[in-house]
């Protein structure tokens, strides 16, 4: 993986959150053979994505899971793939590409 794409992402999709959507994101492993998840201590969401993923997944996973913090973060349902979160994912990804263009 290239980490320093990976933080550049985290570090803007950081910048675009809204102030009521703490996140802190970790590479990390993650139980279960999972390649990422989202959980939150009440305060902070926190998102584990596994070290050891391809530049491409990793950054396709930590789209992902931004996106359940922003859903959840926005009182969205308690849902994990439902409408809102989809909702979440288009703008979250919309964040992606401007990222993308170096915006
Ligand atoms: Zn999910």
């Amino acid at each position: 993986m290239e980490k320093p794409k990976f933080q550049s992402l985290a570090r803007h999709l950081k910048r675009k959150l809204p102030l009521g959507v703490p996140i802190s994101i970790r590479l990390r492993r993650v139980p279960r053979r999972r390649i990422g998840d989202c959980t939150s201590d009440g305060t902070t969401f926190l998102i584990r994505v596994d070290p050891s993923l391809g530049t491409d997944e990793a950054c396709g996973t930590l789209l992902h899971e931004v996106a359940h913090a922003l859903s959840w973060g926005l009182d969205g349902p308690d849902e994990d793939h439902g409408e809102f979160f989809r909702h979440a994912e288009r703008t979250v990804w919309s964040w992606y590409l401007a990222w993308l263009r170096g915006e």
